[in-house]
């Protein structure tokens, strides 16, 4: 395996309140997986509850990891309580780890738009996360309400918008299509 897969590793935002930014990255990830890129998905905010993609982890193990951080019970919903802080805490640490290692050639930080908009962590830590990141891997930051000045400083930007969604329909989360 080549050392650096990517010559330039560029920064992604998948924002907006639409369904899709987290198996977007997924999706990314299978592709990069695909090509031999060694993956690593570490997620913010979401709890312990075993979801579709960390089975898949375990298939496509040691090119995928996944590292669910969030404290149990915290969806991002309401103001956070300190146990949630040290788990975001924890988690940005492992972050910066990753993107200025040599472990992996993408990174992807799940919900990490909503820890900054709750001031887990600070705007102006992530633009310096950015700005550190080892130049051969590729970021890709995901959640609602993206900053404005990550979005500023990110190679791409896409907003999913929602037109249409059948959980307003009553057609509640499915194993297998949101967990
Ligand atoms: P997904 O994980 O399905 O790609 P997402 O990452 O775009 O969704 P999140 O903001 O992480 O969306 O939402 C968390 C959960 O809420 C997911 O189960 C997701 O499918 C669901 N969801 C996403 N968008 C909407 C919406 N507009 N209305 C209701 N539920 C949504
Ligand atoms: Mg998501």
């Amino acid at each position: 395996m080549n050392k650096h897969m990517l010559q330039k590793g560029l920064v992604q935002v998948y924002t907006g309140n639409g369904k899709g930014k987290t198996t977007a990255a997924l999706g990314l990830a299978l592709r990069a997986v695909g090509r031999g890129l060694r993956v690593c998905m570490i997620q913010f905010v979401k709890g312990s509850e075993p979801c579709g993609e960390h089975l898949a982890a375990k298939m496509l193990a040691p090119y995928l990891t996944i590292i669910q951080t969030g404290h149990k019970g915290w969806l991002g919903r309401e103001k956070p309580g300190p146990e949630v802080t040290a788990c975001a805490r924890r988690a940005f640490e492992m972050a910066h780890r990753a993107v200025t290692g040599e472990e992996y050639d993408l990174v992807i930080l799940d919900e990490i738009n909503i820890a900054v908009f709750y001031e887990l962590v600070s705007v102006k830590e992530l633009l310096q996360l950015i700005q550190e990141k080892d130049e051969h891997v590729e970021l890709v930051l995901t959640g609602r309400k993206a900053a404005p000045e990550v979005m500023e400083t990110a190679d791409l930007v896409t907003e999913m918008r929602e037109v249409k969604h059948y959980f307003k329909a009553g057609v509640p989360a499915r194993i297998g299509i949101e967990k």
